[in-house]
């Protein structure tokens, strides 16, 4: 086996603990994933991300700082096997589900050509490439790009029926996103047995699960409204689509568009890049003065 050079890193230890498992192709597809997930990502460093602004913790001077420091390469991040495949699930998860909207005609969107590599938008599921002409089967979902160029922010949605004025999210509910994700919301399902311990009630916990989870509904609420400020779609709601990791079952749920939900966010985010351009750092909005965890790591780069 060719040896391989790995520099140090967050994910460096993980990447180690991946050597040990007895079956060496075990070993190497984690190994595998692991430099994958290495690699600088694609995400884009110079925009604010709606995930991000709707984070109760969301620091408006850290912002403020990775705006101005966009030329900067983007930063590895931390991982472990596991994270990287729950993401993977999510992706997949997604993936089925654009696969089936698309197979109805019911999406609007970017499509990618893997033919040509190139991404068009489309109002309706195109029946060929519209930069090279290749068949249909070569186009796929590329989701909805939500942008606010004057107030820097971009994001996507995983997709968009104008059919149905809506929005598309699709979720993905799993113990280990759960332990990701929300911690909290998990623990209150948690039971105490006598066999095993501490083990969590998956089907009470799917029972009661009757909304999304705020942060998405957070999200959700500002992708809507940068669709009918900024993209000229039109929205009224979103449907939420969550497949249950557990047992296969799912769930659907609607939000109705709130005009006035977002627009804290949005006064904020235009606040941000005022003091971009006039070069002035704004104060940290979650601890003031001294700072919060968030843009203490700026602190010293003055
Ligand atoms: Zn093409
Ligand atoms: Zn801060």
């Amino acid at each position: 086996m060719a040896s391989r050079v790995v520099k140090g890193g967050p994910a460096l230890t993980e990447y180690l603990n991946a050597t040990k498992s007895a079956e060496p192709l075990y070993g190497d597809v984690q190994k595998h994933v692991l430099e994958k997930a290495m690699r600088p990502s694609g995400r884009r460093q110079d925009v604010l991300h709606p995930s991000e602004m709707v984070k109760a913790d969301w620091c408006h001077l850290a912002a403020f700082h990775r705006l101005r420091r966009q030329a900067e390469p983007a930063e590895k991040r931390r991982t472990t096997f596991t994270r990287e495949n729950i993401f993977q699930e999510g992706h997949e998860t997604h993936s089925k589900w654009q696969r089936w909207f698309t197979e109805m005609g019911r999406l609007a969107g970017d499509w990618h050509c893997r033919a040509c590599d190139q991404i068009f938008w489309d109002d309706q599921t195109p029946t060929c490439c519209r930069v090279c002409s290749a068949s249909r089967r070569c186009v796929e979902y590329a989701e909805v790009p939500l942008n606010a160029d004057p107030l820097r922010i971009g994001g996507k949605a995983d997709g968009y029926s104008p059919q149905d004025s809506a929005l598309i999210e699709i979720k993905t509910l799993g113990l280990g996103s759960l332990r990701y994700e929300r911690p909290e919301f998990l623990e209150r399902y948690m039971v105490e047995t006598e066999e095993f311990g501490k083990l969590p009630d998956l089907t009470r916990l799917w029972r009661d699960f009757r909304r999304p989870l705020p942060s998405a509904v957070r999200q959700t609420q500002l992708y809507m409204y940068l669709c009918v400020h900024f993209e000229d779609l039109e929205v009224d709601r979103t449907v939420f689509f969550y497949d249950f990791k557990s047992t296969q079952e799912t769930k659907s749920f609607t939000v109705t568009y709130d005009e006035g939900f977002s627009e804290p966010l949005i006064e904020a985010a235009a606040a941000i890049v005022d003091c971009v351009k006039s070069d002035t750092a704004p104060r940290c909005n979650i601890n003031g003065r001294s700072g919060c965890p968030s843009c203490i790591e700026f602190k010293e780069q003055k």
